[in-house]
């Protein structure tokens, strides 16, 4: 992928998750559909969580087969346990993340599993993939879930997420996230989380945060993160999803606005932001009833726009 900036669309798992209603699988199909004719390079489709936990997400499998049929589309998803990793490798996924999740009380929440017991998953997973020939092993990342802070616990001292980062680095895998799962984090705390995290594990296992836009500071944050070295910026269409508890709040970031940001400033994300506009239409008429985000949809693109235009 020739980006300068990869633009990895998380709204099919993201964002539906958090919804309580169901997108037909054939509405997300068309969506997936959609954004890769867009030039989307990557989009996570869905989670291998069991379905009566999530059954918004129960056509995973689904989707990732049909999903690898799309030319030049990086599929990636989300995957809570060693079974989850081996449906998602069964189905062909290019890439599966794992949250692990720097406050305990979260994991147990969210996982059910404490520090130590996600470790040794991680270290299975590690060992299964090890065992599987290098074509059908898809690149393994553990994403720092609550990495900026946690709506159980609150602040999560940074130490926690060094030691946790060296951990996973140490049980095998090659490459660690930060996620911002609460949408807690400001620009000054992600530049120092990354460049600590960067220089406890080496700068080539941290090149992806996710973010969230909970409180208004999610494209000042992934500003900071680019400005630290970060390539990899998740984000979602519409900003769709958000918090059930915290009504008017967005989900991830939105991809409008960031590839807007990203491709004014000059930055190739490999995406048309014209045709990534419409693909709203796709997700709208699927889920009317759910509020879509975003300042550069609603604004329009500017008078002669055209990418690297602000660099000039
Ligand atoms: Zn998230």
């Amino acid at each position: 992928m020739s980006v300068d900036i990869l633009v990895s669309e998380v709204g099919p798992r993201d964002g539906l998750q958090s919804l309580d209603l169901i997108m037909p699988t054939e509405a997300k199909k068309a969506w997936i559909r959609a954004e890769a004719a867009a030039g989307v390079p990557e989009i996570e489709v869905g989670s291998f969580v069991p379905p009566k936990l999530l059954p918004q997400m129960a056509d995973c499998e689904e989707l990732v087969r049909y999903a690898v049929t799309i030319p030049g589309l990086h599929v990636t998803t989300l995957a809570p346990n060693l079974k989850g990793v081996e449906r998602a490798v069964a189905a062909g996924a290019h890439k599966v993340s794992i949250p692990v999740s720097a406050s305990e009380t979260h994991s147990k929440a969210n996982v059910r599993k404490n520090h130590a017991e996600m470790l040794e998953e991680v270290r299975r997973i590690n060992e299964m993939l090890d065992e599987l020939p290098e074509e059908r092993r898809p690149i393994f990342e553990a994403g720092i879930a609550t990495a900026f802070g946690c709506t159980m616990e609150g602040p999560v001292p940074e130490s926690k997420v060094l030691e946790l980062a060296h951990a996973l680095v140490e049980a095998g895998c090659r490459e660690v996230g930060l996620s911002d799962t609460t949408g807690y984090a400001n620009p000054a705390q992600i530049r120092r989380l990354v460049r600590m995290v960067r220089s406890e594990i080496g700068e080539e296992k941290l090149t992806g945060v996710h973010l969230h836009n909970t409180r208004g500071l999610g494209l000042a944050n992934a500003m900071a993160a680019l400005e630290e070295g970060i390539t990899t910026l998740d984000s979602s269409l519409g900003g769709i999803g958000g918090c059930p508890f915290a009504p008017g709040a967005s989900g991830n970031i939105v991809t409008e606005d960031l590839v807007f940001m990203l491709e004014s400033m000059g930055l190739n994300t490999g995406i048309d932001l014209d045709r990534l506009l419409k693909v709203r239409d796709v997700v709208n008429e699927a889920l009317p009833s759910t509020e879509m985000y975003g300042f550069t949809p609603e604004a329009g693109l500017p008078l002669g726009f055209r990418p690297g235009w602000g660099t000039a």
